[in-house]
């Protein structure tokens, strides 16, 4: 086997307030390897005291204004060394992070994790970029708008990308000025916290980028609810979602919400059936099938439906399930103990259900040890079934075949979420029906998923509320004010200076 060399691991994983890291104490939870199923790092949870404490220390930064008025040349050149410092550490966030997750080594090393690299890039040039309203044209006054930072944003995100979905969401609530507290998902805190040594050594100030870690129902609850805390960005399950929705509605929070998929995709007739092979393969195992835009549904037509089956499945077949750290692992261990229950348990519901299926579903001979799944993929009955319903987030695709392409567009929409569609088509018209009809946030048509940050992320119906991307980052961490100065003496009413 072919592992990088190993980097230390963070023991004991505490909270970090007003640029320094807590001593452990408190609610103690394992962080576990998943290719080993061993303990390799103890996370002690922030309680409600200890949260409140890092929202406090978010609150006074930003009252002091140490951040917000460090001028943009000042703030780009933070950024500019976060992407410098990331950069030459990308070999050791990598390593946690695979450690942490279970995702093969190759892909975070040379696609999660840059992620964060283009993220403060984009930022630090974006920062310059902002003008605002103004309007001029009556020559009675001069109204114009102010754009102000929000103040302290709580941004809570998942265990499938720790460190990569973090970053974005530090990048853009610092980049429209305000203070944070940052909440991971408490399975995979070892590259975030990392990543927290970056911030400050790259000379963000204390208190602007706190981290908190713990238990959703603890941790998570205790930022979301907290009064000081103006605007919150999630990714995570819809039903986490739908709690953190309740809880920020009786302070009115500002509240971005990037949820789960149930993403189809669309193989045409005319598909360009290498492509298409390689893009479907791609869109359900990468990060071993744990990813929001998974194309966990593969609608096939029935002209190519048998052969593409059975290429997919052959390939399926071949994929290289190791160890994360294995320079030639395609796909890894499942991230945790109670999700791989859970991913199995929807392959012992799809037999149930009387999906047929095509290959996978156990564990591989040669990994006893870790939550290792073959690659799996299932014929499923109807798209009413669970398994076409329900989000599994791990390597199982369902394949359902259909005979016209508005069947097929009718079967991508006929799900609760609306994440992300994929088309594989040569016909135009098809393209253009599909990015039309379907009802996703984003439609990708002959490529497997392509982000760019100018533009929105976002779902549709229970994939999320709000967006991801310049306007809506713009829109969540910012607010408008807007000011009329008077050019002369306005028309006012003159109440009491009448005769007496
Ligand atoms: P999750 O919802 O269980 O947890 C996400 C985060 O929320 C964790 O940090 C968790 O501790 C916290 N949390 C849980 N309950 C909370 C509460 N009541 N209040 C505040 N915080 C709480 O999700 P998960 O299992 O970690 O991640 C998988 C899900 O994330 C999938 O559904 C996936 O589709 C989704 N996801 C969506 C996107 C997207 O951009 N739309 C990207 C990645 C993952």
């Amino acid at each position: 086997m072919n592992h990088p060399a190993p980097f230390p691991v963070r023991e004991r994983i505490t909270s970090f307030i007003d640029g320094q890291w807590l001593a452990p104490g408190g609610k103690a939870l394992s962080i576990v390897d998943p290719a080993s199923e061993r303990q390799v790092a103890t996370l002690y949870g922030a309680d409600e005291a200890q949260t409140s404490a890092a929202v406090e220390a978010a609150h006074r930064s930003f009252a002091k204004r140490t951040w917000v008025d460090m001028g943009t040349a000042s703030k780009q050149a933070v950024f500019r060394r976060i992407v410098d410092l990331t950069r030459s550490r990308l070999d050791e966030l990598a390593w946690l992070e695979c450690l942490n997750t279970g995702i093969p080594y190759h892909y975070m090393r040379e696609r999660q994790l840059p992620r964060i690299l283009r993220n403060f890039s984009f930022f630090a040039d974006s920062m310059s970029q902002g003008v605002e309203k103004a309007a001029t044209q009556d020559g009675e006054y001069l109204r114009f708008v102010v754009r102000e930072p929000v103040g302290v944003a709580a941004l809570i995100s998942p265990w499938n990308a720790p460190l990569a979905l973090a970053s974005t969401k530090i990048a853009a609530a610092l980049a429209f000025g305000n203070s944070c507290v940052v909440k991971c998902a408490e399975q995979t805190p070892l590259a975030v916290a990392r990543f927290m040594d970056i911030l400050a050594e790259a000379g963000v100030p204390p208190g602007v980028v706190n981290l908190v870690n713990g238990l959703g129902e603890v941790t998570g609850r205790a930022l979301v609810r907290h009064p000081l805390v103006k605007a919150i960005s999630f990714t995570g399950g819809t039903q986490t979602g739908r709690s953190i929705a309740a809880d920020a509605a009786p302070l009115l929070k500002r509240v971005d919400l990037e949820l789960g998929g149930k993403s189809a995709n669309i193989v045409a007739a005319s598909a360009p059936f290498e492509d298409a092979l390689d893009g479907a393969l791609t869109s359900i195992f990468t990060n071993n099938g744990q990813q929001c835009f998974a194309g966990s549904r593969i609608l096939v037509h029935r002209s190519i439906a048998g052969r593409f089956i059975e290429s997919f499945v052959a390939r399926a077949r071949r994929i290289r399930v190791g160890h994360p750290h294995d320079a030639a692992t395609e796909v890894g261990p499942l991230a945790n103990a109670a999700h791989y229950g859970r991913v199995l348990s929807y392959v012992t519901l799809a037999r149930r259900e009387g999906s047929q299926l095509l290959t996978g579903g156990e564990r591989p001979t040669d990994h006893p040890v870790g939550y290792y799944l073959q690659p799996t993929a299932l014929l499923a009955r109807s798209n009413r079934d669970r398994v076409c319903q329900e989000e599994i987030f791990g390597p199982v695709v369902a394949f359902e075949v259909f005979d016209d392409f508005d069947e097929a567009i009718a079967i991508a929409n006929d799900s609760s979420f609306g994440l992300v569609s994929y088309l594989w088509s040569n016909d135009l018209s098809e393209c253009l029906r599909a990015v039309t009809k379907i009802e996703a946030g984003t439609v990708l048509v002959n490529t497997p998923m392509s982000l760019d940050l100018r533009l929105p992320f976002a779902g549709y119906k229970e994939s999320g509320l709000g967006q991801e991307g310049m306007e809506g980052f713009r829109r969540l961490y910012t607010q408008e004010k807007t000011a009329a100065v008077a050019l002369r003496r306005p028309a006012m009413a003159r109440l009491g200076a009448g005769p007496a």
